[in-house]
């Protein structure tokens, strides 16, 4: 959806702030004995994360209607501020993973799993908009990262669905240097 200036960088801002909120909450409720477990979920979630970024990339962004359309316009007009909004992120994960989490296996539990997802989405957002926005030096990881996103966006867009990562595609083989 096309956002104003304070929806397009609202993300920045909120979310690092719920993630601390919630790894003080997780952490306080787990304790030092379960520290240690919620710090490897997080780890895994983060990891899982890469995975999630792939898919909807892939199948989500350019196959359903109406998100589509608006991904493509990112594809041409790609400075715009077209993007998702946080109240809209922060409501999908809430439902999709935050609520049924809790409700399976106890607060402790859901508030890793979100931590590593939403560190995983802070990631993502702020590397696209620095792939998009800023000129990396050759050679270095982000000028890597744009090149290959670059490739998605103006050569083949069947190629290079990982945005922060090179892995899925490799694995799916679609990736395209
Ligand atoms: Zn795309
Ligand atoms: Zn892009």
């Amino acid at each position: 959806m096309q956002l104003g200036l304070i929806g397009y960088y609202s993300d920045f801002v909120v979310y690092p702030i719920v993630i601390l909120v919630l790894a003080a909450a997780g952490l306080t409720e787990a304790g030092a004995e379960r520290a240690p477990g919620w710090i490897a979920i997080v780890v895994g979630c983060l990891v899982l994360w890469t995975l999630t970024e792939y898919v909807l990339h892939r199948f989500v962004l350019h196959h359903v209607p109406y998100i589509k359309d608006l991904h493509d316009r990112h594809h041409v007009e790609e400075r715009s501020s077209v993007g998702t909004p946080t109240w809209l992120s922060l409501g999908v994960h809430a439902l999709v993973a935050f609520l049924p989490v809790w409700l399976l296996s106890g607060f402790v539990a859901a508030s890793a799993v979100s931590c590593g997802l939403m560190l995983g989405y802070l990631w993502y957002v702020s590397i696209h908009h620095m792939i998009h926005h800023w000129h990396p030096i050759h050679p270095s990881y982000l000028y890597t990262l744009k090149r290959r996103h670059a490739v998605h966006h103006h050569i083949d867009e069947n190629a290079n669905f990982g945005v922060t990562s090179v892995f899925w595609d490799r694995v799916f083989r679609t990736a395209r240097l």
